[in-house]
């Protein structure tokens, strides 16, 4: 027989094993890892999708170059697919490769490199961004990320079971608070995201900056993980900045760019990292179960782009201003508003606030469905709970979609100023 207790500790243990029994199945149900529950889906590249669908679209929405890539690009392709440059690449990427990103590496950014042991070739900055992440990033570590910013850092950090910790860039100037960034650093800060120029607000952060965030880098022992995709599109003769060149941060940071942007090619998926010995030995090691290799034949093809002279990068920048001017004029006259032209990228951040739509979401489906006018709703760049009302354009586009937007922005406006009345 057993005594009251004893009955209760079995039954308690009855209970337990039942529990245990039942989370088990319960876990067993779900096919899906929480994390890629955690990850919410990708709102541009979803809309994207949506718009491919649908007919009369002008697409100011996703950021890829409606530009054709360069001749001389597409021929090196072509010749190296036709040359049997068809099977793996060493998997840091072909070593003329690696030495061409050392040769630009110096020339553009001031920074020496060493092709054999700071230098891998990626499948597009988004791998370099997740490699550099899951090499260093521990779950609990926190990840500084300013917001708004572009929507892969959110998942990229969670992936690694990091936590993001957000530091705002305030409108309209679209600048961080020194004293907001200084208590984002603690112990538990593993690395700082850092893109610059940034996607969306077209923000080029100041040597000013930079050294800010650079002084609290070393202070706290934090490495720099520093995304600079649009590092060749800065405006009225301003000079980008690579995090690594200033004092003391060669040795803490991961610079991170790529070819999708400069050249018109972000389906060839060509990106790279440049770090130190240390921080490239556990990169590679992640990269190579991530994806083995970049595509090869892409690979040599990126020798050539890499090889361009200065005269291509200028003329894409007079390129991309002109448009950039272009699409700000049209954009204020239809009630976007925004503080600054966009100092580098090819996106224009707005604020549409005034033109009474509830929120962004509201005023992207009105623009898409009733104007025809993709664009992309300022939430995708805030973290998932935020309020938010922006609209982004991508102004990576040719004369004649540039002039469709135009008139569809107008027809916005006259329906906008026919309602007010
Ligand atoms: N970083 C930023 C800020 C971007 O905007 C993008 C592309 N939209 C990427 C990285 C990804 O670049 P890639 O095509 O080289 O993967």
């Amino acid at each position: 027989m057993f005594s009251p207790e004893k009955l209760r500790e079995f039954l308690g243990r009855q209970i337990d094993a039942l529990a245990r029994r039942i989370k088990g199945k319960q876990r067993r149900r779900s096919a899906i890892a929480d994390r890629a529950l955690i990850i919410r889906e990708s709102n541009i590249r979803d809309a994207a999708r949506l718009v491919s669908q649908l007919p009369g679209i002008t697409n100011l929405g996703q950021g890829l170059p409606e530009y054709p890539a360069p001749q001389i690009l597409k021929d090196a392709a072509v010749a190296a697919i036709n040359t049997d440059w068809n099977q793996y690449s060493n998997t840091w990427g072909y070593p003329q490769l690696r030495e061409a990103i050392a040769r630009k590496m110096k020339h553009y950014n001031g920074l020496e490199a060493d092709p054999e042991t700071e230098i891998t070739v990626t499948v597009g900055a988004s791998e370099a961004l997740n490699a550099s992440l899951l090499a260093t990033v521990n779950p609990g570590d926190e990840v500084i990320i300013f917001e708004p910013f572009y929507e892969n850092y959110h998942p990229n950090v969670a992936i690694c079971g990091g936590t993001p910790r957000y530091v705002k860039l305030h409108s309209p100037t679209w600048t961080f608070d020194r004293a907001e960034l200084i208590a984002a650093f603690n112990k538990r800060t593993r690395a700082i995201l850092i893109n610059t120029p940034h996607n969306p607000t077209g923000r080029v952060f100041t040597m000013e900056e930079l050294s800010f965030i650079a002084d609290l880098c070393k202070q706290w022992d934090v490495l720099a993980i520093t995304d600079e995709i649009y590092e060749y599109m800065v405006y009225d003769g301003r000079k980008h900045i690579s995090m690594a060149t200033l004092p003391g941060m060669r040795e803490r940071t991961i610079t991170i760019s790529g070819l999708s942007k400069t050249f018109s090619i972000t389906g060839w998926r060509l990106g790279y990292a440049v770090a130190p010995e240390k921080y490239t030995r556990a990169l590679r090691r992640v990269h190579d179960y991530l994806t083995l290799a970049a595509p090869s034949p892409m690979q040599i093809a990126g020798i050539t782009a890499l090889n361009m002279p200065d005269q291509f990068y200028e003329e894409m920048v007079a390129k991309y201003q002109q448009m950039r001017d272009q699409i700000c004029q049209v954009a204020k006259q239809a009630g976007f508003e925004f503080a600054q032209k966009p100092e580098g990228t090819y996106y224009l951040f707005t604020d549409p606030s005034r033109l009474g739509f509830e929120n962004d979401r509201k005023l992207w489906e009105h623009l898409l469905y009733n104007h025809k006018l993709a664009t992309v709703a300022g939430y995708c760049f805030f973290r998932p709970d935020a309020e938010t009302n922006h609209i982004r354009f991508c102004y990576a586009k040719s004369e004649r979609t540039i002039n469709a937007a135009r008139d569809k922005l107008i027809g916005f406006r006259d329906e906008q100023l026919a309602k007010s009345q």
